[in-house]
């Protein structure tokens, strides 16, 4: 795979990259995110930044959990890898520019994990059920032990119940579901982030961490 070649691949498909210089104590909580329909507008395996918009009010929930000192990881399906779609050169190009977006409203990322692998793949990253791809919790799982988390206080936003799903299998306690319903899966308390109200909610949550 030559567009590999410099990219933070810690196996062909798996993307893991650690940003800024933020550090953390151990046994901080995390803000995690899905990417595509929770950060930016999802428009569907997006392979050109300069088609990247912010989703309304997600800058000041990830603003909110740099104030707080809690690490923010994004964990992105990334399965447009697997099928061809695009390689990891045009991953870096959009997810690049969501980070830039994003930076422009004082937010800041501290990891990216995007998981290539999906069954309707082909070669290497044609791996069905992969431990990384939510809805298992590899991605969440990883950035615990990378970042000594407290999975437990964790939180995670996403606009799937795959993402939901990976929280609950990962110990998560707190979910957010774009225009999602309340629900409890398991052990994981899921609220809906439809509007303004719910958005105070979530931030109301990651400052009481
Ligand atoms: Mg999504």
């Amino acid at each position: 795979m030559a567009e590999s070649a410099g990219f933070p691949l810690a196996e062909p498909g798996l993307w893991i990259e650690r940003l800024g210089d933020r550090t953390f104590p151990a046994g901080r909580p995390a803000l995690f995110l899905d990417r595509d329909g929770t950060i930016n507008v999802d428009t569907g395996y997006p392979d050109d930044p300069a088609a990247m918009v912010l989703r309304d009010g997600i800058a000041p929930v990830i603003e909110a959990a740099n104030q707080r000192g809690i690490p923010v990881a994004v964990v992105t399906n990334q399965s447009g890898i697997a099928r061809g779609y695009f390689g990891w050169d045009a991953f870096a190009r959009v997810n690049g520019r969501v980070l830039d977006l994003l930076g422009e409203q004082n937010a800041f990322v501290d990891m990216v994990f995007a998981c290539g692998y999906h069954e309707a793949g082909a070669g290497a990253l044609a791996i069905a059920d992969h431990p990384m791809r939510k809805p298992n919790p590899g991605m969440l799982l990883e950035a615990g032990r990378r970042l000594g988390l407290d999975l437990e206080r964790s939180l995670i936003v996403g606009d799937k119940p795959a993402d939901m799903e990976a929280g609950r299998r990962a110990g998560l306690a707190r979910g957010w579901l774009v225009d999602g319903e309340g629900a409890t899966i398991g052990g994981l308390s899921v609220s809906p982030l439809r509007d303004a109200v719910d958005a105070e909610d979530l931030l109301t949550a990651i400052r009481s961490l």
